[in-house]
Formats: structure tokens, C-alpha cells, sequence
């Protein structure tokens, strides 16, 4: 699956170049993404370094900028700013995600852009529920009527994702760290995506025969990058790897989401943009 990961990812990365081509031309000049900081977060550092490089490569301009809450209005209304990711501590995340102009809002938090997503309205979404659906897509996983079970119901993984399932016409269930017993619901799972954040969460006897497993976690143990979901499970099921799984497409998931936001400010777009 790995190889088939890869393939696909250097397809969507040839599809974005091309995008931001056409983007940059109609704009005069590369659009500008901006990374701003608010406090301290060191754990953004790699990330925030890692979109700049790959973006850099589609030809995206993207523009480190740190600063207190005052600085994300003023980028909002900064014509030179095209789209923004903000960096903060976790615990400020809603604070913050609330301020984003719905029109810059690369990562899909922002208010309007989140009750878009549950209308069924074109927009940015966060980017790994939709590189979830990229790899459903790629492993031709049929939706309708299927039961899916999400575990994880944070704002950027298990709750978008479920409205996108539910629009491809699964049967959905969000469990989280209340849920008793995890495996009642686990078990029953045709797929079950797993976006905790406790290495190896997810055992064998947890999983249905034949199920597809889709494996978000990212842990770092002694150095090793392991999954939500203990590796035996592939004997039983079909588990995406991690590395190299969901996390392959979540930051041109990020790019796809600010290549729409581009197109509706060119092509200008009303608010209300049924998908
Ligand atoms: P998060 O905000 O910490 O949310 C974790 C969720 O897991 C919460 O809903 C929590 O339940 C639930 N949970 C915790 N312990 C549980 C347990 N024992 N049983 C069942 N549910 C439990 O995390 P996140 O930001 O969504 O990220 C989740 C994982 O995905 C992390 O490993 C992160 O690194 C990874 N991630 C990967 C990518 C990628 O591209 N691959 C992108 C983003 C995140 P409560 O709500 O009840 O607390």
C-alpha cells in the first residue's frame, strides 16, 4: 500500500504545481501564505518549517510572521496575505481558530468554514479528515450503507471526518475516551479510523475480520514514529501504515484547501457555494 501511497501523493503534488501555476499567473504574482505564531509552541517549529519547504515547491510564498491575537485581524485584512495557519499553544486553540477570516482559513477551523462542512457547502476542510477520504478514495473503499466508526472526536480529525462520511452515505459513530466498553463499538466497525494519540491504542481482538483500519496517530516513542493501532491488526484487517499513510497527504490537503479559497477570491464567489 505504501508504494501506492507514494504514487498518488507525487500525482496530487504534480496536480497542485500545476494549480498554483495557473493561480499564480492570474494573481500577477505567487500568493502568500502566512504563518503566524501566537505564544509559545515549540512543537509547531518542524511543522511550520516543513509547510514552508513544500510549499515553496508549488510555488507558494509562504511568510513566517509571529505576534499576539492583534496581528491575525490585521493579517485578515491585509490584501498582500492570501491564506493563514495559525501556530499557538494548544489550549488557545479555539481562541484563536475563531478569529481567522472564513476567507483565509487554509486549515478549515474557523466557525463559518466548520458549519459549512456540516451544511454541505464548498470549503476549506481540515486537511487530515480529508486525506482520510483521499486514502478511502485511493483503496476504492465503498461508503454507502457501510459502517464506519471514528475513535477521536477532536475539532481537526474525528468531527469533520465524520461529516464527510456521513455525506458519502456511511453509518457513522464517533467514540472517544468515555466510550465503554471502546471494543463493543470497535468490533462492529467495516471501517474504523483511529486519530487518538495513544500509541498501539487499538489491539487484534478490537478490529473485525476484513475491516479497513485507518491509522492517524502519530506517537513518538523512543525515537520511532508508531501508530494508534497495534501492527498485529493487519493480519486480520487492512491497516494503514504509519509513517507514511494519512499523514503522506495531509499538507497538500492543506494546499488543496488553499488553492479553493484562491479560485473563489479570483473567480469571486458568493458565500453560499452549494459542493
Ligand atoms: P486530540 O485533540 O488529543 O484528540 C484525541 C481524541 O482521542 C479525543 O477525542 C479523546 O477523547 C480521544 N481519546 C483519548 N484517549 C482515548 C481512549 N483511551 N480511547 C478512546 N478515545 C480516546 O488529538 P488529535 O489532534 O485529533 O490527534 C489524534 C492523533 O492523530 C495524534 O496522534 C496526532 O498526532 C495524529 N494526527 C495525525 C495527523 C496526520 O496527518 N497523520 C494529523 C493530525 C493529527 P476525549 O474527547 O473524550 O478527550
Amino acid at each position: 500500500m505504501k508504494s501506492q501511497i507514494k504514487a498518488r501523493k507525487k500525482k496530487i503534488k504534480e496536480g497542485l504545481k500545476e494549480e498554483f501555476s495557473r493561480i499564480r499567473e492570474k494573481l500577477g504574482s505567487p500568493p502568500v501564505l502566512l504563518s503566524y505564531m501566537v505564544g509559545e509552541d515549540p512543537s509547531s517549529e518542524v511543522y511550520r518549517q516543513s509547510i514552508r519547504k513544500k510549499g515553496e515547491a508549488l510555488g507558494i510564498k509562504v511568510v513566517f510572521r509571529e505576534g499576539s491575537e492583534e496581528g491575525i485581524l490585521e493579517a485578515n485584512q491585509d490584501p498582500s496575505v492570501h491564506g493563514i495557519i495559525v501556530h499557538c499553544p494548544r489550549e488557545d486553540f479555539l481562541r484563536y481558530s475563531s478569529l481567522i477570516s472564513p476567507q483565509k482559513d487554509v486549515e478549515g477551523i474557523a466557525p463559518t468554514n466548520l458549519g459549512k462542512l456540516m451544511r454541505g457547502e464548498r470549503g476549506p476542510v481540515p486537511a487530515t479528515a480529508l486525506s482520510v477520504m483521499e486514502l478511502l478514495r485511493l483503496l476504492n473503499f465503498p461508503l454507502e450503507g457501510r459502517e464506519a466508526v471514528i475513535v477521536g472526536r477532536s475539532l481537526i480529525v474525528g468531527k469533520p471526518l465524520f461529516f464527510l462520511l456521513l455525506r458519502e452515505n456511511a453509518t457513522v459513530t464517533v467514540a472517544h475516551s468515555r466510550t465503554k466498553p471502546l471494543q463493543k463499538f470497535t468490533s462492529k466497525a467495516d471501517l474504523l479510523v483511529v486519530a487518538v494519540g495513544k500509541a498501539h491504542l487499538i489491539k487484534p481482538s478490537m478490529v473485525k475480520e476484513g475491516a479497513l483500519v485507518v491509522d492517524v496517530g502519530i506517537n513518538v516513542v523512543d525515537g520511532k514514529i508508531l501508530g494508534d493501532v497495534d501492527p498485529r491488526v493487519g493480519e486480520k484487517a487492512t491497516l494503514t501504515p504509519v509513517p507514511g499513510g494519512v499523514g503522506a497527504f495531509t499538507p497538500y490537503m492543506l494546499f488543496r484547501n488553499f488553492a479553493l479559497i484562491l479560485r473563489e477570491k479570483i473567480e469571486g464567489k458568493t458565500p453560499y457555494s452549494p459542493d
